[in-house]
């Protein structure tokens, strides 16, 4: 969209309009209309201040021109002042106009493969030209593949440079570096005016960066990030420990930590019912049980059980490896809703594992005189049921994110358990709020994760919530044995498998595709059932995929776990919660394509019985190195906490949040691990902040606010 600023001004409000303000529009500026301002958003620029916190992705540096004899050792693009000695159109493979152009001591050729004659004819023998671009070795000597150039009247308007260390930005198609620095000056141009960009930390904890970095102020930070002097240090500005980046990256790191607690403020104060014990305690659930809890699982119940005696709303988090035995610990927090009269939910992230649980809690609860309902968005819809739920009656109800459709209204919600978080994402995790607090009472919260995620990683995604961690698997678990082989020797893990069976032994055969297709991955876990079942005659083979009708599933899933079926090929549907004790052996195809954590749960699968378990990780060779380091990883160990540490260095804390997706958790300055002082130092300070500089709270919290606004705005 070709934009005149005079344009625009033609068609703006007579009336002086007020002074710019960080927080306003970016449709305020100049040049920016309505079409740019959508592709914006999708940039998370939605705010004027939201411009100057877009960090570039690197800088070019036409601060100088470099002799053309010195470009073999240039890294990177570099500015240069040629003449033309000779133009002419190549007929190779590829039709090039080929440029021979030198600075008068070394010869230096240009490509264009992409060309009008006008630009033929531009660069005929004698012009002389200031490029810009990357050198590399060519056909004759140094070469650059089109370059951006400029007719210069001779050598000494060439060189006739502004010096420049140009920022290059993150950006989307439709959106233009050009468009985009002008917008970064126009407000860069407002910065100096206090009101725009009010200071927001206070002054003990400015002296105390100050100390560290050097004094910089955040005016000073921003405008060295986006426009910085050939004395910065551009190594530092991109890798992020440049004093500017840390200055802002602690900024946010802050204001991210103000948002959650300041929600979190806001919740507490909130009224909640006060749930105590009801009488009887957790004895006849527990024995119901047939298994002792774990001194892990005692005190996390405990800590639960403390926060829901309280009439502010338990804000807690379950973090638990893999077969640690969450369910039961939300069951005694279920137990105790119930029998004190009030409605729990418990929200699963699949059907199969809705179903599972429904399975167990109807199993330890209905004998215990407790209503159990299972919501999922397959089942038909029971009104009765909805109706019974409406008024406030008593009772669990299980199911997927189907139980907080808007059809469903909980008349007396006193719980909501979230399972397997991650899953979920956080946006989906606040979208509940509506839910939770109704009739002037708020639902205490109890969100389960299996993902075992680093301290600070933890305490910064989730500062909202107090934890609790499930540190101990039950009795008798044995480690399981992990080999990678691939794909060539597909035979032998056949073979492999027919011998498990004839040992008494069940298997899982999970088929993965990269494709998010249900469909692609039911075909792919069909015809792998149906080669499972030629190869191994005799052997009882069964499906469960994500098209199959629920019942069918449920039936296969039964029917596997009584021990009718043998092998049980699935799709990732499996890869939480489900739980079959006598399967000992698990195939994973296409290994290579899963991510560690990932892996790891589907890997939880087996080990839960007293037999050595075996997990194979098929995969598909040649293996790329991080696939190759990952399965390694795998084979290494089995403590979740490990695998998550090295997931994060493999993925970086946006990926293992799980929250590329859901846009939260995804920092614009920071960097979870590069900042990792600083983490800590925001996780410290945060409460004080609030207490005792909410002004300056309130400004970082305003200013940190992601565009879309996962954190603070809600
Ligand atoms: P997760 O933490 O992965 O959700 P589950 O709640 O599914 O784990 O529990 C895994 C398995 O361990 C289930 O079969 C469950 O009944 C069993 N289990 C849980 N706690 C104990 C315990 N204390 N002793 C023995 N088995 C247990
Ligand atoms: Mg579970």
């Amino acid at each position: 969209m070709p934009s005149s600023s005079s344009g625009r001004r033609a068609g703006a409000a007579p009336a002086a309009p007020r002074a710019l303000r960080a927080g306003d529009p970016c449709s305020r500026l100049s040049g920016v209309g309505p079409k740019l301002v959508d592709k914006l958003a999708g940039l998370g620029i939605e705010r004027i201040g939201d411009v100057l916190l877009h960090r570039p992705l690197r800088y070019e540096d036409r601060s100088r021109i470099t002799p053309v004899a010195e470009l073999p050792w240039q890294s990177g693009p570099a500015l240069a002042v040629v003449r033309v000695e000779a133009s002419e159109v190549r007929h190779g493979r590829r039709r090039s106009l080929l440029v021979t152009a030198s600075d008068g001591a070394a010869r230096l050729w240009l490509r264009f493969f992409h060309f009008a004659p006008s630009q033929q004819a531009q660069m005929s023998a004698g012009t002389w030209l200031r490029i810009f671009g990357e050198p590399r070795p060519g056909v004759y000597g140094v070469e650059m593949v089109h370059p951006e150039y400029q007719v210069v009247a001779d050598a000494a308007a060439g060189q006739a440079i502004t010096p420049e260390l140009r920022a290059v930005y993150p950006t989307t198609s439709g959106v233009t570096q050009p468009r985009l620095r002008d917008m970064v000056d126009q407000a860069l141009a407002q910065l100096q005016r206090p009101e725009f960009w009010p200071p927001a930390l206070p002054a003990d904890l400015e002296r105390e960066i100050a100390g560290k970095t050097g004094p910089i102020s955040a005016q000073q930070a921003l405008h060295t990030i986006h426009r910085p002097t050939p004395n910065d240090d551009l190594g530092a500005l991109i890798e992020g420990n440049h004093p500017a980046v840390t200055r802002l990256a602690f900024e946010e790191l802050l204001g991210h930590q103000l948002g959650l607690r300041s929600r979190r403020r806001q919740i507490k104060t909130e009224r909640a019912p006060a749930l105590g014990d009801a009488g009887r305690g957790l004895a006849p659930l527990f024995e119901q049980l047939g298994f002792a809890p774990t001194n892990a699982q005692r005190r996390v119940i405990g800590e639960i059980l403390a926060d829901m005696a309280a009439s502010a709303p338990m804000l807690r988090l379950i973090q638990g490896d893999v077969g640690s035995g969450k369910t039961v610990v939300a069951a005694a927090a279920v137990l105790t809703t119930v029998e004190n009269g009030w409605q729990a939910a418990f929200m699963a992230p699949t059907e199969l594992l809705a179903e599972q649980h429904y399975t167990s809690l109807a199993g330890w609860l209905e004998p215990l005189g407790l209503t159990v309902w299972l919501i999922t968005g397959k089942r038909k819809r029971d009104d009765a049921q909805l109706a019974a739920i409406e008024a406030g009656t008593p009772g669990v109800a299980i199911g997927t994110h189907a139980l907080f459709q808007d059809a469903l209204t909980f008349g007396r919600l006193g719980l909501c358990v979230i399972d397997e978080q991650h899953r979920f994402g956080v946006n989906q995790r606040l979208a509940l709020r509506n839910k939770v607090a109704r009739r002037g009472f708020t639902a205490h919260q109890l969100i389960m994760t299996a993902t075992p995620i680093p301290r600070t990683l933890a305490m910064s995604a989730y500062a909202d919530l107090d934890t609790s961690v499930i540190d101990e698997l039950p009795p008798g678990r044995t480690p399981v044995v992990t080999v990678a082989v691939p794909n060539t020797r597909r035979d032998e893990v056949v073979e492999r498998i027919g011998r498990a069976v004839a040992a008494g032994r069940q298997v899982y055969w999970v088929c993965t595709l990269i494709e998010t297709s249900d469909k692609l991955e039911a075909q792919a876990a069909e015809a792998a059932a149906e080669a499972l079942s030629v190869a191994l005659p005799g052997v009882r083979v069964t499906l469960a995929h994500g098209r199959m009708r629920a019942a069918d599933k449920q039936g296969a899933m039964a029917a596997f776990k009584s021990g009718e079926i043998d092998v049980l090929v699935a799709t990732t549907v499996i890869e939480v919660g489900v739980d079959v004790p006598n399967a000992s052996l698990m195939i994973i195809e296409n290994a290579e394509r899963l991510g560690l954590a990932q892996l790891h749960q589907l890997r939880g699968r087996v080990g839960r019985g007293r037999v050595e378990s075996h997990c194979v990780l098929l995969y598909q060779p040649p293996l790329s190195d991080t696939a190759r380091r990952r399965l390694s990883v795998l084979r290494e160990t089995g403590d979740g906490f490990a695998i998550a540490r090295a997931d994060l260095e493999l993925r970086g804390p946006g990926e293992v949040l799980g929250t590329r997706q859901t846009g939260a958790a995804t920092f614009r300055i920071a960097d979870l691990m590069r900042d990792g002082d600083w983490v800590e130092r925001a996780l410290t300070v945060a409460d004080d902040v609030l207490a005792y500089h909410p002004r300056e709270a309130e400004i970082l919290i305003e200013r940190w606010a992601s565009a879309g606004g996962a954190y603070a705005r809600v």
